[in-house]
């Protein structure tokens, strides 16, 4: 029998009705002729909450007992659907990642998934049951400590499972009907994609579009497993198909925007200009398990250079100790550190090898008035960095100037 993942986000199980909608699409899938695995987030807008909470009781959290903590939403979920579900004359059991066996790396707040044991879950479909797995966590393979993926991380677990289990396609509900042309909540007039690419879709997810988590998405790149967006609410739309880029149409050169206010800038100024200098400070990050992201070395007048970075908010301090401790080491001036910076961009399998684009984007800015502080680039995106309060009114430019607004039914990509 084919396998069936469906993935129900938050918003999709914040109350009793919600939970029996959702039940309700599980249960007409497995009538449909599938096995079927549910993977579900905390219900509305718990983790938030629990976060606000440790906040409170604390200054300093600590990421094993937060991992402990957040893991508790999707407890909470798990087995109402699975007992919804059987209101519902179906057989369903709920399973949490320890019950289930997925394994991740020994690490708290953002652990990969290591392995997925499917043996205890084949037995259960083919026993007839709905399988209920709680999104979001895992335990280390090293110590058994309850581990978390990171913020939107049921998307990962959701097409995890798929892959381990061989399923025919994974769908993720959220509370949009499909992915659109840019975030629906900063442009109204943003369009429908039927379908996009993995790869596009990895960019667009990467750089802040918060609808997949991209470990989701790279996963299902890796291993072509078909994923659709949809909604809970409207489960007869078919919403957004993500699959291979040599089975798409490129109608468009852009696909998408993407805003991402989630990042700090960082800047050591003041180094002497020689080699080794950028190796030594990128190593050290490194070696914290601190991810940077665009990076942007200049030289001023004096012959010193700057050297100028983007990490995520929440290892900032941690970065600004060992960026002050290697400014001392190589003597350079000092470090600065920007909090109110965003980082907009566009995303398009379509832009390779056509001139112009980034030209464009750089337009749409300069046109409404946005400074563009740092800019990178890749095959298929182009990202700028700007200042935070100009966010919005980017995104709604470019959006324009790419005329995102008018991708109509027919032009959509199938
Ligand atoms: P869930 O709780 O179901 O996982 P999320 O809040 O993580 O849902 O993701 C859905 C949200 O992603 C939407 O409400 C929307 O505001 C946002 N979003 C950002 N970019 C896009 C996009 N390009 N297309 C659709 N939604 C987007
Ligand atoms: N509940 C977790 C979060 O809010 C995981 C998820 O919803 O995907 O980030
Ligand atoms: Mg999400």
């Amino acid at each position: 029998m084919p396998i069936l993942v469906q993935k129900f986000g938050g918003t999709s199980v914040r109350d009793a009705i919600c939970i029996k909608r959702v039940s309700k699409i599980a249960v007409d899938a497995q009538k449909q002729g599938f096995q079927v695995v549910v993977v579900v987030s905390a219900m509305g807008d718990t983790t938030d909450n629990l976060i606000d909470l440790a906040r409170d009781v604390t200054t300093k959290t600590d990421p094993r007992e937060m991992d402990l903590l957040l893991s508790t939403g999707e407890q909470i979920s798990i087995p109402l659907v699975a007992m919804a579900i059987h209101d519902l004359g179906a057989k369903a059991i709920s399973q949490t990642g320890l019950q289930v066996g997925i394994l991740t790396e020994d690490r708290h707040g953002k652990a990969r998934i290591t392995e997925i044991r499917t043996d205890k879950l084949k037995k259960y479909l083919d026993d007839g049951n709905i399988v209920v797995i709680a999104g979001f966590q895992g335990i280390s393979a090293a110590t058994g400590e309850i581990t978390t993926l990171g913020r939107g991380g049921s998307d990962t677990t959701a097409v995890a499972l798929a892959v381990a289990l061989g399923a025919e396609r994974c769908d993720i509900y959220t509370d949009v009907d499909a992915v659109y042309t840019t975030d629906p909540e900063i442009v109204r007039e943003a369009s429908r994609l039927n379908a996009i690419s993995y790869e596009e879709m990895l960019e667009l997810a990467s750089l802040g579009a918060q609808v997949l988590h991209p470990r989701s998405v790279e996963i299902a790149k890796n291993y072509k497993m078909p994923m659709r967006v949809r909604s809970s609410f409207k489960p007869n739309d078919q919403g957004t198909l993500v699959k291979g880029v040599g089975e798409m149409e490129l109608n468009n050169p852009v696909s998408g925007v993407a805003l991402d206010e989630s990042q700090a800038r960082v800047a050591i100024v003041g180094v002497p200009d020689k080699p080794g200098i950028a190796a030594k400070v990128f190593e050290s990050l490194a070696k914290k398990n601190i991810s940077v992201d665009m990076i942007v070395q200049s030289t001023s007048q004096d012959g010193l250079n700057e050297i100028a970075f983007t990490v995520d908010k929440d290892t900032l301090q941690d970065t600004k100790k060992i960026a002050e401790q290697i400014a001392v080491d190589i003597g350079a001036k000092k470090v600065t550190t920007d909090t109110n910076i965003a980082k907009v961009s566009i995303v398009g399998a379509g832009m390779i090898g056509r001139p112009g684009i980034a030209a464009g984007m750089f337009k749409a800015l300069a046109d409404s008035g946005v400074n563009i502080q740092m800019i990178s680039t890749s095959e298929i995106k182009v990202s700028c960095v700007i200042d935070a309060k100009d966010g919005d009114k980017a995104v709604k430019a470019i959006h324009k100037a790419f005329e995102l607004d008018k991708v109509s039914k027919e032009t959509q990509r199938v």
